[in-house]
């Protein structure tokens, strides 16, 4: 039976899948929206993993006595992977718990 916490657990990761679609769909179809935003980034990544493990735990995320790295990250990450976060909805599914800020 679904309780209350799961109903909850269960949209809070259709909202975090809906994010992971959507920085896809950016990479792919608005390149100049993701450059505009990118060119308005500011901060560096803190290799915390928060974004590569959002709706889904990516395969290629390593974490292994405390330390956390991905396997590709040197060679044959996506773009979405290199560009998060696009925009503050990207700082949102990481609770804005993240080395990026975006400055106007
Ligand atoms: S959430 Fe931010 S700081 Fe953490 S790994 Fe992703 S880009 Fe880097
Ligand atoms: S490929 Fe690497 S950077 Fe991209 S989501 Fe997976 S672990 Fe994170």
């Amino acid at each position: 039976m679904l309780t209350t916490e799961k109903v909850k657990f269960v949209f809070h990761k259709a909202l975090l899948f809906r994010g992971t679609a959507r920085r896809f769909l950016l990479c792919q179809f608005y390149k100049p929206y993701v450059e505009k935003q990118l060119a308005k980034r500011r901060g560096s990544c803190l290799q915390c993993g928060k974004c590569c493990d959002l709706s889904v735990k990516c395969p290629l995320l390593k974490k292994k006595n405390g330390d956390i790295s991905c396997r590709i990250y040197h060679h044959g990450r996506t773009l979405a992977c290199r560009s998060f976060p696009i925009d503050e909805r990207d700082l949102a599914d990481v609770d804005f718990k993240c080395g990026y800020h975006f400055v106007n």
